[in-house]
């Protein structure tokens, strides 16, 4: 019989990926060299609805669901924290391989964290050394190679340059190899509302880390509270919520400048999103106490 089931080709391969490793590694970076736009924009079937997909990359010999370690990002004190913890144990309860970014020439007690958050899980792990454009002496890599897999265990080892897009093919078929045999996980083209809106919300949150970087305050989180289609064009209303007025003052920016800016290059990405014009305001409020209430993180979808 010719079920759609049957027509996956033998020997496809699938499953999820948990990219890790210290802030600035290169792990957007990575992620966004690997995954093409549009097949990211996927809806979820239930099994995986515990995972924060960053990407998928469908492949033709399979394919692979990047998720995203909530639990290791920063230090999050009190109930984000309880939430934190619990959403990387089930972020990696159930992924196939943990890959470790680093960056070339660099082994920091950061990166050991991240190594020992895979070990504790129990996760295959292989190692990315990223941005080897920017190593100076070429034969320098081999001797880091060595002294970072001294002792520790690692499944493979790819170095390569996610900004200069080299060595990815390999780090593809690196991952295919190690994953079981599956039907494809995901469908592609099925865009669902839920996942623009998920997808843009992650745009303005790319925005803010990447002007405000540290400065960003951890109990920060962008909600879409309204999202119009009006003819040809997407009218979206956002609000980034933070927790005190100072921390407003430094999102906002003076004049509005950092805010203002946010806004632009969110929608910029948007509209290549969503392949048509969009308008988009974006609030910043405050919202007090609200990562000290378990109740109104689970309002923001911080759910496990
Ligand atoms: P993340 O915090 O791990 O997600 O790191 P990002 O992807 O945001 O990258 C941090 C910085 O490293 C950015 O300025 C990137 O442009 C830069 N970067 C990422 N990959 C490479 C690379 O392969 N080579 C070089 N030279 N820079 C890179
Ligand atoms: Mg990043």
């Amino acid at each position: 019989m010719n079920t759609p089931e049957s027509t996956t080709p033998a020997g496809y391969r699938a499953g999820h990926v948990a990219v890790v490793g210290r802030p600035n590694v290169g792990k957007s970076t990575l992620i966004n060299a690997l995954v093409g736009f549009r097949v990211s924009i996927v809806s979820r079937r239930p099994q995986t609805t515990r995972h924060r997909i960053l990407g998928i990359s469908t492949l033709e010999g399979g394919q692979i669901a990047y998720v995203d370690t909530p639990g290791l990002h920063g230090k999050q004190p009190r109930a984000i924290n309880r939430y934190m913890n619990r959403a990387a144990r089930g972020a990696l309860a159930d992924v196939q391989i943990g890959v470790l970014v680093i960056e070339a020439g660099q082994w920091r007690e950061d990166d050991q964290r991240a190594f020992d958050v895979l070990v504790e899980a129990g996760v295959p792990r292989v190692l990315v050394i990223n941005k080897v454009d920017k190593l100076k002496e070429k034969g320098a890599l081999l001797p880091f190679i060595q002294k970072v897999v001294e002792g520790r265990d690692f499944i493979e080892v790819v170095p390569l340059s996610a900004q200069k897009r080299s060595g990815l093919d390999t780090l593809q078929k690196v991952l295919l190899k190690h994953l079981p045999e599956s039907e494809p996980l995901f469908e592609e083209d099925q865009v669902t509302d839920r996942s623009e809106r998920f997808m843009c919300a992650e745009l303005i949150r790319e925005q803010l880390m990447r002007r405000l970087g540290d400065e960003l305050p951890y109990a920060s989180s962008v909600e879409i509270e309204q999202w119009e289609e009006d003819g040809k064009m997407a009218r979206i209303h956002a609000v980034v919520w933070v927790e005190r007025d100072g921390q407003k003052a430094i999102v906002i920016g003076a004049g509005g400048e950092q805010l203002r800016q946010i806004g632009m290059d969110a929608r910029l990405g948007m509209e290549r999103l969503l392949q048509r014009k969009v308008f988009l305001q974006v609030w910043c409020k405050v919202r007090e106490g609200w990562s000290d209430d378990e109740k109104s993180l689970k309002s923001f979808g911080y759910t496990d």
